[in-house]
């Protein structure tokens, strides 16, 4: 067997989990959970665990795909058409624009299906294939937990054709390269803005209970802002504790990953930017213009406050803080697509 790309990527501890692999591997040999894992043809437990009876046939599709073999773009505004902060009339983690969009795509039939995120009341999380408008409300609000979006694309191709993919910047970085490289059926991209992520286990067992000594069933809402991690709780209390307390328990590829932006969606979408309650809104292809002018009963603001500086500036942080982390890597890689471009 050649041995994949991915492997390297594996082996650094710089896979971000995305689930592309997992969803273009034509043998099944990949599962993705809290990292990707290919399949060993003497070691069953992965086949336990989902892959195929099939090993690699090392046809490298799954190094295609991957974001961190593709490398990071040094100049996250380049490709930008548009910024304004927008709002919609949903509920969702800031303006619901994320959820809007999906909405007002389903009901002009631009799409019949997406994927995202839902949750239960003790935050476990379920990656879904929405189909229709009122599904939406399923996956409203951030979980700054990670899991493999992109690998559900596995189920979609095989039964929908115009597939909306909603997601951080790694998984709508691997989202892009799908597209460009083994499906079309993805007809837009919409990324979240993403600083980093946590494995499930720290944010249950050890950010909320000890870190900020609340019961996570009781917890409704957590946000980053103000240089500060919060929780809201039922009961109506608003609980905070600097990032520096978490910032080193989020996940090793977030130390490593050089997008802050989701540089290679259609739209990118955040709060870093906006007034509270409003999304900053990056417009970056035509197929984004032209979907996001689709998008029924938003209020826009073309001159918000704070602004596009300091969307800028939490950019540049995150590049400074993880490029050399990143190159470190890529330095032990075999391939040389990777690094900063
Ligand atoms: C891990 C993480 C870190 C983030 N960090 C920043 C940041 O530093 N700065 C910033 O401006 N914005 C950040 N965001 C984006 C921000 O929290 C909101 O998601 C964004 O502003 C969209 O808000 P909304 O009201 O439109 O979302 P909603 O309308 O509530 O929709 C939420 C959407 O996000 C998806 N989603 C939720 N959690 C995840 C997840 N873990 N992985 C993939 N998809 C998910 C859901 O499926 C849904 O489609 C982050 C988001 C995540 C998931
Ligand atoms: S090289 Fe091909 S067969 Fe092997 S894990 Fe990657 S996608 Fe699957
Ligand atoms: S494609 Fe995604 S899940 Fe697979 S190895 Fe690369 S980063 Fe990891
Ligand atoms: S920082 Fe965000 S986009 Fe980058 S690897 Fe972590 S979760 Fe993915």
């Amino acid at each position: 067997m050649v041995h994949p790309k991915i492997l390297e990527v594996i082996e650094n501890d710089v896979c971000t989990a995305c689930g592309a692999c997992e969803a273009v591997c034509p043998a099944g040999a990949v599962t993705v959970d809290v990292t990707a894992a290919v399949r060993d043809p003497d070691d069953l437990s992965l086949y336990e665990k989902g892959a195929a009876p099939n090993v690699c046939e090392g046809c490298f599709t799954c190094g295609r795909v991957c974001p961190v073999v593709d490398g990071y773009v040094t100049d996250e505004f380049a490709n930008v058409k548009r910024f304004f902060a927008a709002k919609s009339t949903l509920p969702g983690q800031d303006g619901g624009l994320a959820s809007a969009i999906v909405k007002s795509l389903f009901e002009k039939g631009e799409i019949d299906c997406a994927v995202g995120i839902a949750m239960n009341e003790k935050w476990e999380t379920e990656v879904i294939i929405l189909t229709k408008a009122s599904d939406v409300d399923r996956t409203k609000g951030t979980k700054y937990t990670s899991d493999p979006v992109d690998a559900i694309l596995k189920d979609a191709f095989k039964k929908y054709n115009k597939i909306a993919v909603v997601g951080v910047p790694c998984q709508t970085h691997a989202a892009s390269l799908i597209r460009e490289n083994v499906n079309d059926k993805i007809a837009v991209i919409i990324g979240l803005l993403c600083m980093e992520s946590f494995h499930h286990d720290k944010m249950q067992e050890e950010i909320i209970p000890n870190v900020l000594g609340l019961n996570i069933e009781d917890v409704v809402k957590m946000d980053f802002g103000g240089g500060k991690f919060w929780a809201y709780t039922k009961d109506g209390g608003e609980h905070n504790v600097p990032i520096s307390k978490i910032a080193a328990l989020a996940r090793n590829p977030c130390h490593n990953c050089c997008d802050y932006t989701s540089v290679h969606a259609d739209i990118s979408v955040g709060s870093v930017g906006a007034p509270d309650g409003w999304n900053s809104v990056l417009i970056r292809t035509d197929v984004g213009e032209k979907y996001f002018d689709m998008v029924d009963g938003l209020e826009i603001n073309n001159d918000p406050k704070p602004g596009i500086f300091l969307v800028n500036k939490l950019t540049d942080m995150k590049h400074t803080n993880n490029s050399g982390h990143y190159l470190e890597v890529c330095e032990k890689f075999s391939f040389d697509e990777c690094g900063m471009h």
